[in-house]
């Protein structure tokens, strides 16, 4: 069941990527695992998944501890500053950073262990007061900022638009992000070489983030069902 979720978002993935003249090996699939057990990852690593979301830190780690070394976590929620070691020693990517306190605490913890970690800035481009995220018209100065931590490599932004049945009305949140990620390219904000990530999409809406320019799609409920 799992496994043929799995194949059935990458084909819709490259479909999608298709339609829009891009190339599906830019996107990368990350799995949202929050609330489903160790069980419901290794189905989807047997189905050749390996980057997965998680939003919770304590959950991740329960996770972690019985998961083989090439799976591969993502932070995808909030993330406190004091539980900043704990979360650069759990995942590869935080995709939630949009306070500079929480960066000063990983590049600390990051600078004693000699080590770098690749980071996403969230930006709320819905305006949405139950989101997290830096708003847009706040986020150049952040970048400003976190550019004087030498042990984050700030790769690009993450967005979350507010819910709504009707995808199609992601699309302009989509087409900000990637807006501001360009103009942040041209500043030269993000950590040298490719191009800036851009991750967006969920289940309900990541075709319309593939055609809006997502390299990073999280999808949770089209693989794993419903959450309890
Ligand atoms: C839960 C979650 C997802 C996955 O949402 P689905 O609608 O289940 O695909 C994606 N991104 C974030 C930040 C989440 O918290």
């Amino acid at each position: 069941m799992i496994g043929r979720q799995i194949q059935e978002i990458r084909t819709e993935l490259a479909a999608a990527a298709r339609r829009c003249g891009r190339d599906p090996a830019g996107i990368k699939l990350i799995a949202v695992s929050k609330h489903f057990p160790v069980a419901a990852i290794l189905a989807a690593r047997a189905a050749g998944q390996t980057v997965f979301g998680e939003n919770y830190l304590q959950e991740a780690a329960d996770k972690r501890a019985l998961l083989p070394n090439d799976v591969e976590l993502h932070l995808i929620g909030h993330l406190q500053s004091n539980k900043a070691k704990a979360a650069a020693t759990l995942f590869t990517m935080i995709h939630t950073i949009d306070r500079f306190k929480i960066a000063a605490a990983l590049n600390r913890y990051l600078e004693e262990e000699q080590r770098h970690l690749d980071v996403l800035v969230q930006v709320n481009v819905g305006r949405d007061p139950k989101k997290a995220g830096v708003l847009p018209e706040d986020a150049e100065a952040l970048l400003d900022r976190l550019a004087t931590l030498p042990n984050l490599r700030v790769m690009g932004l993450m967005t979350m638009p507010p819910y709504n049945e009707d995808p199609e009305l992601s699309r302009p949140c989509f087409r900000e992000l990637h807006r501001l990620a360009e103009t942040f390219r041209q500043l030269g904000l993000f950590a040298a070489g490719a191009p800036p990530e851009l991750s967006m999409g969920m289940s309900h809406d990541y075709r319309i983030a593939i055609e809006e320019g997502a390299t990073m799609i999280r999808i949770g409920t089209a693989i794993f069902g419903e959450r309890y």
